[in-house]
C-alpha cells in the first residue's frame, strides 16, 4: 500500500502535494446509498445518477412575452397578423395559429400548434386585433425548446455530486421527491492529551480547554458525516488502545488529534503499529508537520497534531478531500488559489510550505491580503479573523509587502 511510502521511511519529509496525492490514492469510496427526501439532501453526495424521467421543459414554451407567430409569414417589410387567441405560462391556447395569424403569449406559454417563433411585445404595436412589425422573423426564435435544459433518459445530475442549491432545484425541475446519496460516513474523533479539560468547568492549573474537538465537530458537520465523539483520551497507553480499538470497529475513519509530535509520536507509534499499518510522516508543511495516516482494522485513520490551528490547517489540506472521495465525490487535484498583493511583510524560513491566515479585501480593483498579526500554531482567533489561507511555498523565504502570493479562500473550504 502506498501509505508505505511514510512507514517505510518515516524520517523522509513529504511535500504537501506528495502527502495529499498519496493519501487521495489509497482511499476509495465505501459504497452504500440511501434515499432521502429532496430537502434533506443537501450537501450530500449523489450516490447514482439522477435520470431526467420527462424533458425540461415538457413542451416547446415562450421566452419572452409577445406573440406567437409562424416565421414564414413575416417578409422583408412590414407585416400584418390577426391575432386569434392568447396562451399564458398553465394556460394554453387550443387552437391552431394559421396562415397569417398569431397568438398573444407570455414568457413560459406552450407554444400553440402551427407557430414555431415569438416576436417580443416590443418590436410589435397593436392595431385593433392585429399585430404590425417590421422586418423577418428567424424561426425558432425566442422560444425555448422541449428537452432543452433536460432530454429524457439523459444524465441531468451525475454521481459523486454534492447536492448544493441549485442541484435540489434541478431535481425538483424533473419532479423527484428524493434521490439516491451516499451512506453518511462515520467519523469517530477524539483528543488526547492529560492536560485537557472539556467545557463548561474551571481549568486546573496547567490545563487546557479542548476546542479542538469542537473545531472537528463543525468541519465534520458541514460534511455530512456522522460522528461519533469520543471526548478526550489521556495519554496513557490502555486508554489510547482502548479508544482506537473501539473508534475503528464503530467507524469509516478515525480522527484524533495531539500526540503525534517527537516527544510522544514513539509512544503512539508502537501502539499504532501494533493495532494496524500507520505512517508517521513529517510533512513540509506549517504549521502541522507531523501526521499520521494509515489504517486500524477497517478504517482510515488519521492522527492529526494537537495544536488548534495546525488541525484545522491538516484537516482542510488532508483530510476534507479524503472524506469526500470517501464519499465517493472526486476531490479537485488541486484547491484552487488566486493571487492578492501582499500588503505587510511577512518573516518566513525555507524548507515548509506555511499556510497563514490571512484577511482578503478589495482595494481600488486589487485583490489584496492581510496577513494575520498572530501566527502560531495555537492562536485560533488568526483563523476566526481569517476569510483565506496565503500558501507560501516551502522553497521560498520572507515575504515582502507589495508581493503578490497565491491564497486559498475558506469561502467554499471551511
Ligand atoms: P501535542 O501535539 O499533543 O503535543 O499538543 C500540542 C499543543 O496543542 C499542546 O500545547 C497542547 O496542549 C495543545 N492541544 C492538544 N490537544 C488540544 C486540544 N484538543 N484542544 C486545545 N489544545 C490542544
Ligand atoms: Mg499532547
Amino acid at each position: 500500500m502506498s501509505i508505505d511510502a511514510g512507514c517505510a521511511a518515516p524520517r523522509q519529509t513529504l511535500s504537501v502535494p506528495e502527502a495529499r496525492r498519496i493519501i487521495l490514492d489509497a482511499v476509495a469510496p465505501v459504497g452504500g446509498h440511501e434515499w432521502v427526501a429532496l430537502r434533506a439532501c443537501l450537501g450530500r453526495p449523489l450516490a447514482r445518477d439522477v435520470i431526467a424521467p420527462c424533458n425540461v421543459p415538457a413542451h416547446d414554451n415562450s421566452a419572452m412575452d409577445g406573440y406567437a407567430v409562424r416565421a414564414e409569414d413575416a417578409g422583408a417589410g412590414e407585416t400584418r397578423l390577426t391575432v386569434v387567441g392568447s396562451a399564458f405560462a398553465g394556460r394554453g391556447f387550443s387552437g391552431m395559429v394559421g396562415k397569417g395569424q398569431a397568438v398573444r403569449i407570455m414568457t413560459g406559454g406552450v407554444m400553440p400548434l402551427g407557430a414555431d417563433s415569438v416576436v417580443i411585445q416590443e418590436s410589435a404595436h397593436i392595431d385593433e386585433n392585429s399585430i404590425v412589425f417590421s422586418g423577418p422573423v428567424r424561426a425558432g426564435q425566442h422560444v425555448r425548446r422541449a428537452g432543452e435544459d433536460l432530454t429524457e433518459g439523459g444524465v441531468a445530475i451525475p454521481r459523486g455530486k454534492r447536492m448544493g442549491p441549485a442541484e435540489l432545484g434541478l431535481a425538483a425541475s424533473l419532479g423527484l421527491a428524493e434521490v439516491a446519496v451516499a451512506r453518511r460516513l462515520r467519523v469517530a474523533f477524539f483528543s488526547t492529551g492529560d492536560e485537557l479539560a472539556s467545557v463548561g468547568r474551571p481549568l486546573a492549573p496547567g490545563e487546557v480547554y479542548d476546542s479542538n474537538r469542537y473545531t472537528l465537530h463543525g468541519a465534520l458537520s458541514r460534511l455530512g458525516c456522522e460522528l461519533i465523539d469520543m471526548g478526550v483520551v489521556p495519554d496513557r497507553p490502555e486508554a489510547l488502545e482502548a479508544a482506537f480499538l473501539t473508534a475503528a470497529d464503530s467507524a469509516d475513519v478515525v480522527l484524533t488529534t495531539g500526540g503525534v509530535s517527537v516527544g510522544e509520536a514513539d509512544f503512539i507509534r508502537a501502539l499504532m503499529q501494533r493495532l494496524g499499518e500507520v505512517g508517521f510522516w513529517k510533512i513540509d508543511i506549517k504549521p502541522g508537520r507531523p501526521m499520521a495516516f494509515g489504517r486500524v482494522g477497517k478504517a482510515w485513520m488519521f492522527g492529526l497534531p494537537g495544536n488548534p490551528v495546525a488541525v484545522m490547517v491538516t484537516f482542510y489540506q488532508f483530510v476534507l478531500d479524503a472524506l469526500l472521495k470517501l464519499s465517493g465525490v472526486d476531490p479537485l487535484p488541486e484547491r484552487p488559489l488566486m493571487p492578492a498583493v501582499c500588503v505587510a511583510p511577512v518573516r518566513k524560513l525555507s524548507g515548509r510550505c506555511e499556510f497563514l491566515r490571512g484577511r482578503l479585501f478589495a482595494e481600488d480593483g486589487v485583490w489584496k491580503v492581510k496577513p494575520a498579526s498572530a501566527q502560531g500554531s495555537g492562536v485560533l482567533r488568526s483563523l476566526s479573523e481569517a476569510n483565506c489561507f496565503m500558501v507560501i511555498d516551502a522553497h521560498r523565504g520572507d515575504v515582502a509587502a507589495g508581493e503578490t502570493v497565491p491564497v486559498q479562500l475558506f469561502e467554499g473550504l471551511i
